[in-house]
């Protein structure tokens, strides 16, 4: 399948973002700067993760009408598009993961299409309505999705009233720019490096590493194998920062009906016989596959 690559005035401004962080060499950085451009990445990842992938593309737990309506738009600020064109994307890549079908194969198109190519392109810029029933019946969701560009300007504008220029370099456009690399991260190289935990019949795959830039997210082969659950981190080890957030919010009533992995997927036996050992299950060798003389 061959992929273009062709000029949009929203993959210019995707890389003019880039460029401005070169600035920093010029501005440097202060101590609100440092902090604003921590509190603006912890915030809208979690807008991404907490937000837009399990609440609004999975539904993996319950919350107000007018907490929904925060979600999409702390998410929205992370200038990743609105909630129901993410929500859309996303639920197309379960549906069709590592297949001609996938927007973002990693093992079909490479790491760059699977990284920022599809998001470049301009053949992804409508999303199917049909999807998202469940969310487009929300004026307030359709009219965020649509005039998508409202809340990353006002996290600009927040950032540049408490930091001046510096804090809305480091606030806004380095903290954007990480954004996007590490929520791009999960379709290129968790699909790319890691563990098989579950057999998806995919590529998807659990790491560390990036689950800890990612608040919980790179447990990306535990996701694929069960997309319901607002946990992706499925045993105490596996550090997963957005789903202690929503246990928070879970305590103060904000939001409720947190979805689990039934008890069966945590059984060693659930699990491809290389992955039993790490979770307490009896070491088992790999079936050998019986070779043509
Ligand atoms: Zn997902
Ligand atoms: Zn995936």
């Amino acid at each position: 399948m061959t992929k273009d690559y062709k000029f949009t005035w929203a993959g210019f401004l995707f890389v003019l973002v880039h460029l401005t962080c070169l600035a920093v060499f010029w501005v440097g950085i202060t101590w609100t700067a440092a902090f604003l451009c921590l509190f603006m990445f912890v915030l809208r990842k979690f807008g991404i993760t907490g937000g837009y992938h399990r609440y609004f593309s999975h539904r993996s737990y319950r919350t107000s009408r007018f907490f929904q309506f925060c979600l999409a738009f702390i998410g929205g600020m992370s200038a990743q598009k609105g909630a129901l064109w993410w929500a859309a994307h996303h639920r197309h890549h379960h549906k069709h993961s590592d297949t001609e079908e996938d927007l973002h194969s990693a093992k079909l198109e490479g790491f760059v299409w699977s990284h920022v190519g599809w998001v470049l392109s301009n053949e992804y810029d409508e999303y199917d309505s049909k999807a998202v029933t469940d969310l487009t019946k929300f004026p307030e969701l359709v009219f965020l999705d649509k005039y998508h560009f409202i809340p990353p300007v006002v996290a600009a504008v927040a950032c540049f009233l408490i930091g001046g220029w510096v804090g809305l370099l480091w606030g806004f456009f380095v903290s954007t720019v990480i954004l996007y690399h590490t929520t791009f991260a999960i379709n290129s190289l968790c699909h790319m490096f890691g563990s098989q935990r579950y057999a998806t019949g995919e590529a998807s795959k659990n790491s560390l590493w990036l689950a800890i830039v990612t608040m919980g997210e790179g447990w990306h082969n535990n996701h694929h194998h069960y997309q319901l659950s607002a946990r992706q981190g499925f045993f105490w080890w596996e550090v997963d920062i957005t789903y202690y957030i929503l246990l928070t919010l879970n305590k103060l009533g904000i939001i409720w009906d947190i979805k689990h992995p039934p008890a069966k997927l945590l059984k060693p036996e659930a699990m491809i016989p290389s992955a039993r050992a790490a979770v307490g299950g009896a070491v088992e060798p790999e079936p050998q596959i019986a070779r043509a003389a």
